[in-house]
């Protein structure tokens, strides 16, 4: 229970075996007896402790002293002497413990279990060591990961009871939590003459404003018992005061309170001691075994150690920013003596949340700047000045300031680590192609990564055509390129021939060597592995790095997943675009999609057909997406011709569906979702999706983001059959919304940021309080903090608290 505890217990065994052994000053394994006693006693008690006792305290180290010199009599003498004194002692301390539970609101220091010992109790001491816990129970708790006292001050609760909120007994309205204060009118104490298991204590309760019956039920035969019952009633025998806290219910004699718990008052004015009753009770996630009286009994005599807690933060941006001291937000996280302090204790303990992941992030940053450096571009202009006058259109200012931010690291000493996020068609390739050609201006090379063939097949297209322009040449490597290209590939790359490789994995899977690699781009980079991209880099010396991404998420998610990244966005799309028309449709409703696919068709447009997949069941929806293919082709679309995409298909047959539909060979295509990111068919309008209530908003976004290519109008129809509020709901914020980072931060709101990056990826560090969608401010806050004091001390040698804890929590990340 608590570090005293243990104490005593030790200095108790001591005086035990001493007695056993007959009093003949035993050789412990330290230290012999006595000088373990004097030793003990010369350690000062907490300044709580009354005067007398201190020095009655000290005199026993003097006596211990001389404990050699004592005959037998003496020795049994003084071991009496000192175990009624600690017997004392330790009363008083369990007495102080309770009288002082809690009840200093408004301190900063809310709790106050005074030690009588200097504290010694180490954050990282396993829960073994304390007493009062049971093998038992304490492998309960380790299920439930709690190993050490960190843990456990660390394991928040998940809701709270709000007791603290004191009412008269008419105001009290059903469903809410309260305490009253009153006198007993009438007391009643029976079994029950149905349950005769079923014991209940009867209460009658009055204040100024009205009086309220309350039951408190016992079950178990232990309970049953005349005298034990008779016992209960005195303490409630007319006009005492009691303090109750409960739910309050309707039943049929009128409003109760439901879960009570009652205390005892001296008066009216008298404060309440107990620490269930008037106040906010933590509420925790239990395991089987364990409730919550017992994970807040452990909790409570743990707290006082959170007070040994030295805060790593520094103080001055503490108040600067109006941050509470770490141990009062644990304590108050657990405690709390109001709701306002709870919010200050939760603020405190999100931002730590957040801080030390942008200060891992950051650190790690700037070492890798300091470290790696690139030989320096230097760049002509040229190029870049020749492609700006063949583009046929402006860029937009998000273009440019963008291509600004990415030429502005190139020109730099330090290697660019940078994240592009745009929506699909916002023009991320021309970005692209200004980072592209600062760099061959430099002589160097540059290689462009996609995840799969059709993608890198759509890059080099684009690219090829502005190449051709400005007389340099590009190359595509995939797994279907013919082996003497690929030969003559390798061989250009080495001599420095070829400036620009664009492929799929093809780039590292083979061996590719650079003469001068100066730049690495990957397309859609969250569908490559970590080692992937490393395999990629390390075929030139510290390259620039430039990431792409079209499935844009909310800013918070950025910094939490890729707060070791430069980001840059693109957040506006070219002018003229039109806004894809979009709908959602309940079951029946589909049959005006058809219809709308069916003119579209006729006019020389072309539709896509989409089915959700999951990973699970995968082969059931194949199943789905033939039978259905089976089905439109013969039912419903029979004079058009309709192509069928599913992940069955091998590269090969995948590219042939893909480009003759391109080809208008099909008009319709339905297809899984293996339907790529990025494909790009201007002819087709119209994007129709079933059970759109299987797909996350971003997801939907990003399908939807094949049609509205062109300058004719687009449209997209959410096939839904759920009803269901909440699911409309969230669909509609595609019929409201074309913006891809307002479609994501909903979709983080929603659905939690889970699912917009798919399980399967995520690399999220788990968070006990925080909130990526509601704690954006204090995310930002940290990250300026984080900021400020890496580059004042990057090493954090100044501040070895910080490094520790950084240190600590990148370990258990
Ligand atoms: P993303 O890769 O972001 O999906 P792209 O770079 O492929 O977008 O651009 C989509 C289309 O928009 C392309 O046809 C491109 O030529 C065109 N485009 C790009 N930037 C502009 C602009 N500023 N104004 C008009 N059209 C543009
Ligand atoms: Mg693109």
């Amino acid at each position: 229970m608590t570090s005293e505890n243990s104490y005593w217990v030790r200095l108790d065994k001591a005086l035990s075996i001493e007695i056993e052994r007959g009093f003949i000053n035993i050789q412990g394994e330290q230290y012999q007896f006595s000088e373990y006693l004097r030793l003990s006693f010369s350690q000062s008690l907490s300044d709580k402790t009354p005067n007398s006792k201190k020095q009655r305290w000290l005199q026993f180290a003097e006596r211990y002293a001389s404990y050699s010199n004592l005959t037998l009599p003496q020795r049994k003498q003084l071991i009496i002497e000192t175990r009624q004194f600690l017997h004392k002692l330790r009363q008083d301390f369990e007495i102080s413990v309770k009288r002082s539970d809690y009840r200093q609101p408004k301190t900063s220091t809310l709790i106050n279990i005074e030690s009588i010992l200097s504290d010694e109790l180490n954050l990282e001491q396993y829960l073994h060591a304390l007493q009062g816990i049971g093998p038992r129970k304490i492998e309960l708790l380790e299920k439930i990961g709690l190993e050490t006292i960190r843990d456990l001050l660390f394991y928040y609760p998940r809701d709270y009871i709000n007791y603290a909120r004191q009412v008269t007994i008419s105001n009290i309205k059903e469903g809410e939590t309260v305490t009253i204060i009153g006198r007993v009118k009438r007391c009643n104490f029976f079994t029950s003459s149905k349950n005769k298991k079923l014991s209940i204590l009867e209460l009658v309760v009055q204040d100024h404003t009205g009086e309220i019956k309350l039951n408190r039920f016992f079950s178990g035969n232990r309970f049953t018992n005349k005298g034990w019952q008779e016992k209960q009633k005195r303490q409630y025998i007319r006009s005492t005061v009691i303090a109750v806290s409960g739910l309050v219910k309707q039943n049929r004699y009128g409003l109760t309170l439901d879960n009570l718990e009652i205390e005892v008052l001296d008066d009216f004015n008298s404060s309440i001691e107990s620490w269930n009753i008037g106040r906010i009770l933590p509420v925790y996630s239990l395991t089987e075994g364990i409730d919550n009286n017992l994970i807040r009994k452990i909790i409570i005599s743990n707290l006082k150690s959170a007070k040994t807690i030295l805060d790593p933060l520094p103080i001055l941006l503490k108040s600067k920013y109006d941050l509470i001291d770490l141990k009062d937000a644990l304590i108050n996280i657990h405690f709390p003596t109001s709701l306002d302090f709870l919010e200050r204790a939760r603020r405190r303990l999100i931002f730590d949340e957040f801080f030390y992941l942008q200060l891992g992030f950051l650190k790690r940053r700037q070492e890798r700047k300091v470290l790696k450096t690139i030989n320096s571009f230097t760049p002509n202009r040229y190029l870049t000045h020749q492609f700006n006058k063949l583009l046929p259109f402006e860029l937009t200012k998000s273009q440019r300031r963008v291509i600004n931010e990415i030429i502005k690291d190139l020109d730099s000493l330090q290697s660019m680590n940078r994240l592009l996020q745009g929506d699909v068609g916002s023009g991320k390739t021309i970005v692209a192609i200004f980072a592209i050609l600062t760099t061959l201006e430099s002589g160097y090379q540059v290689a462009l990564m996609a995840p799969t063939e059709v993608l890198a097949e759509q890059h080099y297209n684009k690219i090829v055509l502005y190449f051709n322009q400005l007389y340099l040449s590009v190359e595509l490597l995939t797994g279907s390129t013919k082996k003497s290209k690929r030969n003559e590939i390798y061989r250009q790359l080495l001599t420095g021939e070829l400036p620009l490789l664009v492929g799929t994995h093809a780039l590292i899977q083979e061996p590719i060597k650079f003469k001068k690699l100066g730049l690495v781009i990957i397309d859609e980079q969250h569908r490559f592995g970590v080692e992937q991209r490393t395999r990629l880099l390390n075929k030139g010396k510290s390259p620039h790095v430039l990431s792409m991404t079209a499935t844009p998420i909310p800013r918070t998610l950025a910094l939490t997943l890729h707060g070791d990244l430069d980001i840059s966005q693109i957040d506006e799309l070219p002018p003229g675009r039109k806004a894809i028309e979009t709908k959602v449709l309940i079951g029946n409703q589909k049959q005006k999609a058809y219809e709308l696919i069916n003119q579209e068709v006729i006019q020389g447009r072309q539709a896509y057909i989409v089915f959700p997949m999951i990973e699970e069941s995968e082969k059931l929806d194949i199943k789905a997406a033939i039978e259905e293919h089976k089905k439109l082709s013969k039912e419903i679309f029979p004079s058009f011709s309709i192509g069928l995409l599913h992940g069955r298909l091998n590269a090969l047959e995948k590219n042939k569906v893909l480009n003759d539909f391109r080809d208008n060979k099909y008009q319709i295509m339905v297809s899984t979702t293996v339907i790529e990111v990025g494909v790009d068919i201007p002819n087709a309008t119209v994007m129709l999706i079933e059970n759109a209530e299987r797909f996350g908003l971003s997801q939907l976004h990003q399908l939807r983001g094949r049609v509205g290519r062109s300058s004719f109008s687009s449209y997209c129809f959410l096939i839904t059959s759920t009803k269901t509020p909440n699911t409309l709901e969230k669909l509609n914020v595609l019929e409201q919304s074309q913006d891809g980072f307002f479609i994501s931060e909903m979709d983080l709101k929603l659905r939690g940021p889970g699912t917009i990056l798919g399980t399967r990826q995520s690399g999220l560090p788990d968070f006990a309080l925080a909130s990526l969608a509601d704690n954006k401010e204090i995310l930002e806050l940290s990250k300026l903090i984080a900021e400020k004091i890496i580059s004042s001390d990057i090493k954090l040698n100044s501040f070895p608290l910080l490094k520790r804890e950084l240190q600590y929590r990148s370990m258990r990340l």
